[in-house]
């Protein structure tokens, strides 16, 4: 064959094929595989929830509701609130709710003098935390009524030391930014379920994450909430993404906004398997050498690889022009929603991780964000 037919050829395999099985395999095990815990249904220690709020005026209260709402007895959770000197009356108003509406679980609210970012306040706030299992939430997301409760269960088996929930977005069809998330969150959430029933999946989400307070020490304040979890699996624990505790998430209908979040994610997400490789070459890290493995290729090789299929698409289009009608296929491609958004999902993707190798090699770490 032609040279540069087999080179298209090789990267495209090697560019698709590793996903693709792993996908696969981590969906074989996420529908059917065991979890091959012992688990106490009625578990139910003392809990202590840190909401970390930074101009949340606009969310605090609902927040604050709906942790009222939570089917958990009262007397065993507390709040901590601990808001980073927010410019939008955001303690003000957390502190007239309170004095008016006593909550029947105590709450404390924590003001810092200044913003040093979310991990900052959470360390901050864990000081104060005196349950025996520690659980953060954001300020913007809302929990279903058991979510706290079908999450803890899994914290009654000695070997897991932190669990997480799973993102629903609330608005999956305003646009093609959430439906595209959407599809995201699905694919994603099989491989992590996948991987916890495997061992563990240390992509961890902040917004609705249990730890047990005697194994965490402190919150990572580099690689954030998946930092946090993988200092657990360091420790010989497990830490799993769970299959039936939700939070849910009003996504960035436009894709400016969604564009700065997501290079965000992609900063920790490179970060965090850049640490785990570093660990690996050292022989220390704890994680499942498969699992680890498919992620590093996944974060910090299949970028590259992404660009390489690109520029062998481009190489073969100059070397055959005819094939250049192919383009003509793309309109029948954008008529279909699903493989339209399908297509924007692999672009984007591949572009937010690819700047965010670049920014993370610069050595550059976005410790606080806009609102
Ligand atoms: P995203 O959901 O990952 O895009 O991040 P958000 O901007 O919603 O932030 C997650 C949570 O952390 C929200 O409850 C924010 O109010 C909170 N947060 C963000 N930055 C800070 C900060 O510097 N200090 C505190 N205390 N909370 C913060
Ligand atoms: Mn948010």
């Amino acid at each position: 064959m032609n040279f540069v037919i087999s080179l298209f050829v090789i990267v495209t395999v090697i560019h698709i094929t590793p996903v693709a099985i792993y996908y696969l395999s981590m969906r074989r095990k996420a529908q059917k595989g065991p979890w091959n815990l012992s688990l106490d249904e009625d578990y139910s220690p003392t809990v202590t929830l840190i909401v970390a709020a930074y101009n949340e005026a606009n969310t605090i209260l609902n927040k604050i509701r709906n942790i009222t709402e939570l089917d958990y007895p009262a007397d065993k959770l507390d709040v901590i609130i601990v808001d980073s000197a927010s410019t939008d009356g955001t303690p003000r108003i957390t502190e007239e709710y309170l004095q008016n509406n006593k909550p029947p679980f105590k709450t404390f609210l924590m003001e810092e003098n200044r913003r040093e970012g979310k991990a900052k306040a959470l360390n901050h706030a864990l000081q104060q935390a005196s349950g025996s299992i520690v659980a953060t939430s954001d300020a913007d997301c809302l929990w279903t009524r058991g979510s706290l409760r079908n999450a803890l269960k899994y914290l009654s088996d000695d070997s897991i030391a932190a669990v997480c929930g799973q993102e629903v977005l609330l608005n999956p069809k305003d646009s093609s930014a959430t439906r595209t998330e959407s599809q995201h969150r699905d694919f994603f959430n099989l491989i992590r379920l996948g991987e916890s029933k495997t061992h563990s999946t240390i992509a961890f989400e902040g917004a609705l994450a249990l730890y047990k307070r005697k194994l965490l020490q402190r919150f990572d304040e580099d690689c954030d909430d998946s930092g946090s979890a993988l200092n657990l699996v360091q420790q010989g624990y497990r830490t799993i993404l769970v299959p039936d505790a939700f939070f849910l998430n009003p996504f960035p209908s436009k894709w400016s906004v969604k564009i700065s979040k997501k290079t965000r994610r992609a900063q920790h997400l490179v970060g965090l398997w850049w640490k785990c490789l570093k660990l690996a070459i050292r022989r220390k890290l704890k994680l499942d050498p498969w699992i680890s493995a498919a992620n590093v290729f996944l974060y910090l090789i299949n970028p590259f690889l992404f660009a390489l299929f690109l520029g062998t698409i481009i190489l073969v289009l100059i070397t055959y022009p005819f094939l250049l009608l192919l383009l003509l296929l793309l309109p029948f491609i954008a008529i279909v929603p699903k493989m339209r958004d399908s297509l924007i999902l692999y672009l984007t993707n591949h572009l937010f991780l690819l700047y965010a190798i670049f920014v993370e090699s610069s050595g550059r770490k976005q410790v606080i964000w806009k609102k």
